[in-house]
């Protein structure tokens, strides 16, 4: 489960607050150190603990803690809030083009759930909101990655568009598009190819087909269990291609968090979605206060 030892170590952290009548300097001191270790033992980017702690620790011995009536309950509400603005405030929800179809570009390295999530993505489209998808098929160098996202489309009754491996992916991109539009199908979820590591080549397509192409939304696919290896990749994609929001994936095995903690303060994206397993349901909107509240307890 994803944020066990985080969880564990907050919720006791907290717990020493609850039902203070009166917190002492000393308190808020002792707290922000635990705090701190619990973050850094997750595997939370460093500079964002440091910022974090330092934002509790002035409001916890500032005003809205001294004048309260219940100043344990106080700080623990300080903490939930700046855990929940750390993660981003409010959901960020998924763009809707006013001209349909909605282009959605998901980018990411090899591995890390592009396939998958494009997969999960046009499934929940299409259940919960109602929309009709296409999922398209622009990793042009590996066949597998095609037969990969047919079998998804296949499983998932969603229709899936592809050109072999011989098109050019910026082709493909397009064609799929007039295809939706010809078929008034509303959504058009591009699979881009992807690498073991960052290199030009990629960067150089995917910027491409950005550019022709103009996605309503490009969502970076990143496997958190990599941890801070998923802050800097992060970091890498937006830099070249100013993503619009990011997908966890893998949360369901990260038990350490730092990944999810660190993303939205290091790249200033918001985490749209995060996948909880390998199966097809298993994408969800992301919520930094219900996830806050889970960690917090
Ligand atoms: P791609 O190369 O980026 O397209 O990655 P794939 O979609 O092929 O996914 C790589 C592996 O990660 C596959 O075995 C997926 O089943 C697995 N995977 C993807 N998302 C999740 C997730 O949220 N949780 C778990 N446990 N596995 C996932």
């Amino acid at each position: 489960m994803a944020f066990e030892g985080l969880a564990d170590r907050l919720q006791s952290t907290i717990k020493k607050m609850t039902g203070k009548g009166k917190v002492t300097e000393q308190d808020v001191k002792e707290m922000a150190r635990e705090v701190r270790l619990a973050l850094l033992e997750a595997d939370v980017n460093f500079k964002v603990v440091k910022d974090f702690v330092k934002k509790i620790k002035e409001r916890a011995v500032g005003a809205e803690v001294i004048d309260s009536l219940t100043p344990g309950q106080q700080v623990i509400k300080i903490v939930k809030e700046e855990l929940t603005a750390l993660m981003g405030g409010e959901q960020s929800k998924i763009a809707v083009s006013e001209r349909p179809p909605t282009v959605i570009m998901m980018v990411g390295l090899q591995g890390a759930g592009k396939t998958t999530t494009s997969g999960k993505l046009a499934n929940l489209l299409r259940k919960k909101h109602n929309r009709k998808p296409l999922l398209v098929a622009c990793d042009v160098y590996r066949p597998a990655a095609i037969d990969q996202l047919e079998t998804v489309g296949k499983q998932l009754g969603i229709p899936v568009f592809s050109q072999g491996t011989e098109a050019n992916p910026v082709d493909i991109a397009n064609e799929a598009i007039q295809h939706a539009k010809d078929e008034h199908l509303d959504y058009v979820i591009i699979d881009t190819a992807g690498r073991l590591h960052i290199d030009e080549n990629l960067m150089n397509e995917l910027t491409t087909i950005k550019n022709n192409v103009s996605p309503d939304e490009i969502f970076l696919v990143v496997d958190a269990m990599t941890g801070q290896d998923a802050v800097n990749v992060a970091e890498t994609f937006d830099g070249v291609l100013d993503v619009s929001g990011v997908v966890l994936t893998k949360l369901d095995g990260d038990t350490r968090g730092g990944a999810a903690l660190s993303i939205r303060a290091v790249t200033n994206k918001p985490i749209k979605f995060v996948g909880m397993g390998e199966k097809l349901d298993e994408l969800e909107a992301f919520h930094p206060e219900r996830m806050a509240s889970r960690i917090l307890g």
